[in-house]
């Protein structure tokens, strides 16, 4: 397609060369031309006209006025001669028109001296000689007269052969010229489609790429589409590489800030804020499918015993214990997190209070029968703990769940620690909240 352009570009320069020449020959040659041939005609006819006045001449005087203007009459008309037979190509009408010209020239002369004879020897010249002399002056009149139409008329077939030419040349002009334009129309529709061509290959190279890796860009998280393997042919498909390989370690950095944000560092269990949301989300759940959800409160018991007697050390190793205990007994579904200082919590899905309450039971028996061994090899005094279980409530909201959860706890420390307390739901306290909320 480029070469297409290029090609008709070129010719379309040597074309144009071709018509400027051409307007040059018109312009230096044939418009002069035909204007000393339409000049020659103009003095033929003039030089005839005033070369017909010389017979009405009376005096003397009156002729030589009339032979000086009709010499720069036929100066005139032999310069524009001179000027058109040097370039005519046809010799005969050049000699032609020669012949004419000076034939008349010689009948001007003599018709010049017979007037003068008749001005000059009116009084001393016979009735007989007057009479020839006016014969003559009439017959060299006539003479004149032919040569002149002569002249006019080999003049008119000069232009006349000058017209034809120039139309001739004037077609061919034309054609060129309309050549030419088609050559421009052409070249117009070739660099239109190419430049057509061209945005298309940019937009699709280039700026579709762009664009689609600007919104790659805006993305924080990585898109399995950017980690398709392709072959890398550019610096776009590079940077695309770049930025696969950014968002991968973004993804995974904000992973691991996510896992650090969310868990406790000593047992490795869900912290207390996760623990928060999660319970937000089962709250709203079960309450909109109607399925059970219970939760359970762990509270090591006289855990500061230990610290006090074993060391800081040894109660972080019991914490850890109890966590890696209550996992063990866990079901998928459930999840334990550290709640507080050495209190856990368990959100138990689709789980009703008799289910719960079976389920602490169990850990709470298994805990008190673990032996935790120290480094030294000594082993700890059994730890046992208090657990307060709670089951949600019609329009509870999951503070006030806790809350009840707590108060079991309390309730199971106060009778004695090491047992399991479930906090039974109390219709009073519905029908009071309910009041209170009619209230305000
Ligand atoms: P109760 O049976 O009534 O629960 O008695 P308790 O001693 O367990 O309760 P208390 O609230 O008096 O003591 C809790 C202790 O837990 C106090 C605090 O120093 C300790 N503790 C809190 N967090 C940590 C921790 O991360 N590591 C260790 N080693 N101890 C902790
Ligand atoms: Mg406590
Ligand atoms: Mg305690």
């Amino acid at each position: 397609m480029g070469s297409a352009v290029i090609g008709l570009t070129l010719v379309l320069l040597y074309l144009q060369s071709g018509l400027q020449d051409r307007l040059h020959v018109v312009q230096e040659d044939f418009m002069p031309h035909w204007q000393t041939a339409q000049r020659l005609q103009g003095d033929a006819q003039s030089v005839r006209a005033k070369a017909s006045q010389l017979t009405l001449a009376f005096t003397l005087g009156e002729l030589l006025s009339m032979r000086e203007e009709l010499d720069d009459q036929i100066a005139a008309l032999e310069a524009s001669l001179q000027a058109v037979v040097a370039r005519m190509a046809d010799a005969d009408l050049a000699r032609n028109l020669v012949v004419a010209a000076s034939d008349f020239r010689r009948v001007a002369n003599e018709l010049a001296e017979a007037v003068q004879f008749r001005v000059t020897s009116a009084a001393g010249a016979t009735v007989e000689q007057m009479n020839r002399n006016r014969r003559r002056e009439r017959d060299l009149a006539h003479l004149m007269g032919d040569h002149s139409v002569r002249l006019a008329s080999y003049s008119s077939i000069l232009a006349a052969d000058i017209d034809s030419a120039f139309a001739e040349y004037r077609r061919n002009l034309l054609l060129r010229l309309w050549l030419q334009g088609c050559f421009i129309g052409a070249t117009g529709v070739l660099i239109g489609v190419l430049i057509w061509q061209q945005f298309r290959l940019l937009d699709h190279r280039l700026i579709r790429r762009i664009k689609a890796l600007e919104r790659d860009m805006a993305k924080t998280s990585l898109d399995q589409t950017l980690l398709a393997h392709r072959a890398k042919t550019d610096e776009i498909d590079a940077m695309r590489d770049e930025l696969a390989g950014l968002l991968n370690r973004l993804t995974d950095q904000n992973a691991e800030l996510r896992r650090l944000a969310t868990t406790d560092s000593l047992t490795g269990l869900v912290n207390r804020r996760r623990l928060i949301e999660h319970l937000e989300q089962e709250v709203y759940r079960a309450r909109r499918y109607g399925a059970a959800f219970s939760l359970m409160l762990f509270d090591i018991d006289h855990f500061k015993r230990i610290n006090d007697g074993w060391g800081h050390a040894v109660g972080d190793q019991v914490l850890r214990e109890v966590a890696r205990n209550i996992l063990h007994v866990l079901r998928k579904t459930d999840l334990a997190g550290r709640y507080g200082g050495e209190e856990f919590l368990v959100l138990s899905p689709g789980t009703d209070l008799a289910e719960a309450t079976a389920l602490a039971r169990r850990l709470n028996h298994q805990l008190s029968q673990q032996v935790i061994t120290l480094e030294s090899g000594s082993s700890l005094p059994v730890v046992t703990v208090s657990v307060g279980v709670a089951t949600l409530a019609p329009d509870e909201s999951g503070e006030e769940l806790i809350q009840r959860a707590d108060q079991a706890l309390y309730r199971a420390k106060e009778e004695g620690r090491n047992r399991v307390e479930a906090a039974i739901f109390s219709t009073d306290a519905v029908l009071q909240k309910l009041e209170q909320e009619a209230i305000y």
